[in-house]
């Protein structure tokens, strides 16, 4: 029977497909597919890793037996008994081959999957002690898995094959898209998952501007987040639709349902391809004013996206992704160096701004746990905060962002800063890369130094800011979370994480108002940017950069077409200014 779940919209549009739930445990398995021909291959690695961990067991019981039962507790004996029996359960083995020849899952990803499966089971069970043997599956599924590390796929992840969705000729269930359920995805998992078959995610966590929200957005396919239970509400291979716009997840949908959503589908087709026109129309509004598209970025791939979207540059690289789940092997200067220089020459010319590292709070630098050593990770070690903590490693990135910029056109953007003293300090060490790098007679490009205004006390107290940069770039995912002291990544506050409060709006206008005065540059380059709800107030308070996923500007570059910044400002300063200016914003 049809039921739906509510969550938070962060990615629009429509899909869908199978549910393929994660757990949390097991996320780091690779997700592909493998050919048809190679399916045989595939449950001979599963089978090899079962055998290995039989025979490991095996072993086990026999050196148990040599030592005699007094030196062996009975509890072991009866564990491992009850680990074999599971090993060689049909319902394992069998599952975990039609997961494989069906649908074409590699070995691992059909492993879980079937495990899963299994652990739904055994949470229905009424006797404790059966429930209790969930936890005797999840242990020997995680052998099995360690043992198969040893028997490569001839199918490597990462390859070409990575991204192969089913041929035609599969079985034709194979052919459903895939959508990824599960509790919790760090943003680097996220970042995985750039690379697999997946066409939508539904999390139980997370807020609107979570990293993992952000990076579900640039990859541009339907995603809900902060639904709180829908990995536990949905089973592996259930049908699913994602209604990215609503923020809904309609489970095991009945056919007058797919066929509406299957309209929603074609209408959304039909609206991109509308926008598509606008791609080589200059963003420039009906007074004549012109505004620049910019694009946010992870890696230095996503630049061809950025391209492809008509920006006009890129306004926020986030360079911390390239340091995420590295499991402590950071990436060195040169690794830095040719991912930033091959950003901005793919760029051909145009700006590239690339943010030094903002790791902390959701982002932790391993991917797969968040920072919750510290009570309050958001306001923690994290960001500037973090580098110049990190002297080394600080310079090194500075060197590196130096480089690039010998290349073409670098602006090198520091978060998070509030701090006079943490100002100097920036400059020092920006002073001592230049220098470090004259000694050693490597060459090196200008920059352009901008700071992110994210956070209240640097908005409030913009001189040492203005006097020091050449530009500012407003950060209002963060400026939000500071102002309203709303965790950006709780669902269960994410009812009072409010762009139009009056209080966050004021601070956008006043910097965006002393910047301009001021004849610094100043963007913004929060989500803020990419809402078309927003585009207007944003440009009759002044702002003519904006920076957004690549996905967002064909449709803010309509908002600009059709604005006349004349009537705007008058009517932006009387929503900054109203008490309630989510009403007054409506009033035009
Ligand atoms: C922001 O805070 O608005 C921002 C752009 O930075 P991030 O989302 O990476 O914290
Ligand atoms: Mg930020």
């Amino acid at each position: 029977m049809a039921f739906s779940i509510h969550g938070l919209s962060v990615s629009r549009g429509v899909v869908m497909g199978r549910a393929v739930l994660v757990g949390s445990s097991r996320r780091d398995v690779a997700h592909y597919f493998v050919e048809p021909e190679q399916v045989a291959v595939e449950i001979d690695r599963l089978r090899a890793g079962r055998n290995a961990v039989i025979e490991e067991i095996i072993r086990l019981q026999a050196s148990i037996q040599q030592m005699g039962p007094k030196d062996t507790p009975q509890e072991l004996r009866a564990l491992l008994d009850v680990h074999l029996m599971l090993l060689k359960d049909e319902v394992l083995v069998e599952g975990v081959k039609q997961w494989v020849s069906e649908r074409f899952y590699n070995a691992e990803w059909a492993l879980t999957a079937q495990l899963e499966v299994l652990s739904r089971n055994f949470d229905d069970m009424e006797d404790p002690y059966l429930r209790e043997r969930k936890a005797d599956l999840e242990q020997i599924v995680e052998r099995v898995l360690r043992a198969m590390q040893g028997v490569a796929s001839p199918v490597l992840p990462g390859g070409p094959d990575r991204r192969r969705k089913p041929r035609k000729s599969d079985r034709e269930a194979a052919e459903d898209d895939l959508i990824l359920v599960a509790h919790d995805l760090s943003p680097a998992d996220m970042l995985h998952f750039k690379q697999s078959a997946f066409s939508g995610f539904v999390t139980d966590v997370g807020g609107k501007t979570s990293h993992t929200a952000i990076v579900a957005r640039s990859l541009d396919i339907p995603a809900v987040v902060g639904t709180r239970s829908a990995s536990q509400l949905v089973r592996q291979d259930d049908w699913i639709i994602i209604d990215g716009d609503a923020g809904l997840v309609i489970v095991d949908p009945s056919p007058p349902i797919r066929a509406e959503y299957q309209r929603k589908q074609a209408q959304n087709l039909a609206e991109r391809a509308r926008l598509a026109r606008l791609l080589h129309t200059p963003a420039v509004t009906r007074d004549g004013e012109v505004v620049e598209l910019m694009a946010n970025i992870e890696v230095p791939q996503d630049v061809s996206a950025a391209l492809a979207c008509g920006a006009v540059g890129v306004g926020l690289f986030r360079s911390e992704f390239l340091f995420m789940g590295r499991h402590g092997h950071l990436p060195d200067e040169e690794e830095q160096f040719a991912a930033y220089r091959r950003a901005v020459e793919d760029m051909h010319g145009l700006p590239v701004t690339i943010r030094t590292i903002d790791i902390g709070a959701d982002k932790p630098l391993d991917g797969s746990q968040r920072d919750d050593a510290h009570l309050n990770p958001a306001l923690g070690l994290r960001a500037i905060r973090w580098s110049l903590a990190e002297p080394a490693m600080f310079t090194t990135q500075l060197r590196a962002i130096l480089r690039a910029a010998a290349f073409g056109q670098v602006h090198l953007l520091v978060p998070m800063l509030a701090h006079e003293s943490q100002i100097q300090q920036t400059l020092a060490h920006l002073a001592r890369a230049r220098a470090s790098l004259d000694r050693r007679g490597v060459a090196y490009g200008p920059v352009q130094l901008g700071a992110m205004i994210e956070i209240p006390a640097a908005a409030l107290n913009l001189r040492p800011f203005l006097a020091h940069f050449d530009f500012l770039s407003l950060g209002t995912n963060d400026l939000i979370q500071y102002t309203l002291a709303v965790d950006r990544t709780d669902e269960s506050v994410a009812h009072l994480y409010e762009p139009l409060h009056p209080a966050v709006l004021r601070l956008v206008a006043q910097t965006i108002s002393q910047a301009r005065k001021s004849g610094k540059g100043v963007a913004v380059c929060g989500e803020m940017a990419g809402d078309v709800a927003m585009t207007h107030l944003l440009l009759g308070l002044g702002l003519r950069n904006f920076s957004m996923h690549p996905s967002r500007i064909l449709a803010v570059k309509e908002e600009v077409l059709r604005a006349d910044t004349r009537v705007l400002a008058p009517w932006a300063a009387g929503v900054v200014a109203a008490d309630h200016p989510e009403q007054a914003i409506l009033l035009r």
